[in-house]
């Protein structure tokens, strides 16, 4: 578009020189340009940020010449998160390119619209793998729609995938390499090389973010973030200092057992102090926890690998150093085996036979599941290998994630969780679940724990107080549903509120009984139907009351409700979902089809949220 006097803010001599100069100007010398310009009147460009970006943006219509490398100027980002993490990179992504003068498109794959891939040059996704191998909640559309007939060819797109996984599971970072093989398929060029990423995944993820920073170049980027800074409003967020490379030290205020005496269950309810953290959070919110690895495994190990307990070995890259027994104690991970790790092992001992169990896919899938360390050690007698290097090529124990069990308005400075301890016996040893058994044995009030906030965008109430409010969660799953209506009392929000809980017996389990009780009592809570699984011959679960009620949880829904389902992923989360569709297809007279669009529909509305793993 031609410069005018009544176009833009300058005279008509000013037009012309600008008339005669810019279409002389080649890509790279505009871009230096916009950049020069923001930087030399810094606070004026502030106050009008999008106009670097415009100008250089309408440069991109114009052909470059050949000699100057092309610059792309939008970049679409998406994200496909289940617990926050894979949003919160795509952010420090965005930020990253948005101080290189790009033009970031930010958006979580469920709020994308997919027929808008087609005019996408740039595209970089950020995506978990959840559960055996499936995309995030808020990705599953979009995944669907790639995998569809409807999928458009892009042979001008350039993208990049960051995948998150754990090693541990058998179908690491799947749905980043399903993205990655898919757009490949569609005609797409890889711009950088996918990267896979490990519950570790900061040093990867930071190496990916300057890798494709890199390759989409940096239009003056010293220049413009300034002026980037003031218009971008995730830059204005306040940020604790603590976070999950710097976790902070929460002190224990008290530690209970919620179940009763002759339960078959022990369920900790946990309460820890955030003063002094500036740490925030909101209902639906996860809190991450850092724990240590029980010191019976820890000696039995030391002992099977005859090694020195006391010999000093390093635990970073920095160079520090703690004993062997501390190290396992509280830096390494000892009870899964990955991959990586055998691998790993199977080069420091090469006659083990562990090279054999990698090849047997079935085999090591077993082993995978049901050993840990010490079980490796014994069966593929380890013992030989020096603590250094063994310890050397172990993962970093990573944090456990818990729905958040308060609202930080009605418990200011605190936040509560709601850990099932999970103990299990197999091949004649007793097994812990490592952070519910450091709670439940090892932890009391007055000691503290590391830990940080994970937000997650993809559990929250609804927008609107009126709304109505269904709750799903049996067990443990219940945790963010005690934050939900202990933020609703503080705030007076007016809709009505519907729980279903369950747990194995009405006496000894069900847990925060007289909390609901008061909450239905004061109408915080409308509704609450519960499902004991074994006071009764036949099992009971909550979705046997969804479906008892079915008409009247459908009125619900027509009338706006929002569900949110939290606990177990494999079983419940399957079965709930089922229900729902079941009641959908029922009572709204519709074909199974029609159903399963439903509740697609109500995902993407936001109106059917899951925290489930
Ligand atoms: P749980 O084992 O899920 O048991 C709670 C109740 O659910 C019991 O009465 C159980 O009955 C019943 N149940 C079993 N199978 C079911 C099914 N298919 N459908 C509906 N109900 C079923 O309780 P938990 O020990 O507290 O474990 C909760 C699970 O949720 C754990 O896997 C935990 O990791 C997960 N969790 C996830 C989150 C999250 O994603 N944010 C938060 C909290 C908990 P029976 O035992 O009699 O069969």
């Amino acid at each position: 578009m031609e410069l005018q006097v009544t176009n833009s803010p300058f005279t008509q001599e000013q037009v012309e020189l600008l008339n005669r100069l810019l279409p002389t100007l080649n890509e790279g010398q505009r871009i230096w340009l916009s950049g020069y310009l923001t930087a030399s009147f810094g606070s004026a460009a502030a106050s009008v940020p999008a106009a670097p970006q415009q100008l250089a943006a309408s440069g991109s219509a114009a052909a470059a010449p050949e000699s100057v490398p092309a610059v792309p100027k939008e970049v679409t980002v998406l994200y496909g998160s289940q617990t926050g993490n894979s949003s919160s990179l795509a952010k420090k992504l965005a930020k990253r390119l948005e101080g290189q003068n790009l033009q970031v498109t930010l958006s979580s794959m469920g709020d994308f619209k997919p027929n808008g891939l087609k005019k996408i040059n740039n595209l970089l996704i950020v995506v978990s793998t959840h559960g055996e191998g499936e995309p995030p909640d808020n990705a599953i559309a979009f995944h669907e729609f790639l995998f569809s007939k409807r999928a458009p060819k892009l042979d001008g797109l350039q993208y990049s995938v960051l995948a998150l996984g754990d090693t541990s599971y058998e179908f690491f970072c799947q749905t980043g390499k399903d993205f990655d093989q898919r757009l490949q398929e569609l005609g797409g060029t890889v711009l950088v090389p996918r990267a896979d990423c490990d519950v570790d995944f900061d040093e990867p993820a930071a190496a990916w973010i300057e890798e494709v920073a890199a390759s989409l170049g940096n239009a003056s980027a010293g220049a413009v973030s300034s002026a980037n800074a003031a218009a971008n409003p995730l830059a204005s967020n306040v940020e604790s200092e603590y976070s999950r490379t710097n976790p902070f030290k929460a002190e224990v205020l008290e530690n209970l057992n919620l179940n009763g005496r002759g339960s078959d269950r022990e369920t900790r309810h946990i309460e820890l102090s955030l003063e002094g953290s500036n740490l925030q959070y909101e209902p639906g919110d996860s809190l991450g926890v850092f724990p240590e690895n029980h010191p019976r495994l820890v000696d039995e190990l030391i002992a099977a690998m005859d090694w020195n307990g006391g010999e000093l070995v390093q635990v970073n890259k920095n160079g520090d150093q703690a004993s062997v027994r501390e190290a396992l104690l509280r830096v390494f991970e000892i009870t899964a085996v990955t991959k990586p790790v055998v691998e790993q092992l199977a080069k420091l001992k090469p006659e083990s036979g562990l090279s054999g169990l990698l090849a047997d896919e079935s085999e090591f899938r077993k082993v995978m599941h049901s050993c840990d360390l010490l079980d490796l050690v014994q069966d593929y007698q380890l013992a030989g290998i020096p603590a250094a290097s063994f310890l050397a090529v172990l993962r970093k124990i990573p944090a456990r994630l818990y729905s958040i069990a308060s609202s930080l308005k009605s418990s200011p400075d605190e936040v509560h969780l709601t850990v099932r301890t999970v103990r299990y016996e197999s091949r004649g040893r007793e097994r812990y679940g490592v952070c519910s058994v450091h709670l439940a044995e090892r932890i009391e009030a007055g000691d503290s724990l590391p830990i940080f906030v994970q937000h997650n965008p993809n559990f929250k109430l609804p927008a609107n107080p009126d709304a109505p409010v269904i709750m799903i969660g049996p067990g443990t799953g219940v945790a963010p549903f005690r934050a939900f209506l202990g933020e609703r009392e503080e705030t007076g929000a007016e809709g009505k509120t519907w729980l279903f809980y369950g747990d194995q017996h009405f006496a000894t389990d069900f847990l925060y009984q007289t909390e609901w009780q008061r909450w239905l009592k004061d109408g915080v809570l409308s509704r609450m139907d519960v499902a004991f699984s074994r006071d009764t011959e036949q099992k009971v679960y909550v979705q046997h009351r969804m479906l008892e009620h079915s008409k009247e949880l459908y009125q619900w829904l027509l009338e706006g409700a929002h569900v949110y389902v939290c606990g177990d992923e494999k079983r419940m989360a399957h079965d709930v979902h089922h229900a729902l569709a079941t009641i959908i297809q029922q009572e709204g007279g519709l074909t199974e089809e029609e159903a399963s669009e439903y509740l697609t529909r109500l995902q993407q509305e936001k109106r059917y949220q899951r925290d489930v793993y």
